[in-house]
């Protein structure tokens, strides 16, 4: 059984906020979370879908471009 690929998200360093469209309704106005369980997710701040993510990259707002 092959590994599933892990998901990967960059977060902003401050504000928490996670770079990249929402798999639901692909606005970029997500958010990180975490889960009871300790694991990361990211959350929509416009439509509320959430997603687990196995991995967090966190950068500076200033290397963000939109
Ligand atoms: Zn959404």
């Amino acid at each position: 059984m092959a590994a599933p690929a892990r998901k990967k998200v960059q977060a902003l360093r401050v504000s928490g906020y996670v770079r990249g469209p929402c798999a639901a309704c692909a606005k970029e106005e997500r958010a990180l979370v975490m889960f009871d369980d300790y694991g990361w997710g990211v959350e929509c701040l416009a439509c509320g879908h959430t997603e687990r993510v196995d991995d967090v990259e966190y950068v500076e707002e200033g290397d963000i471009t939109y």
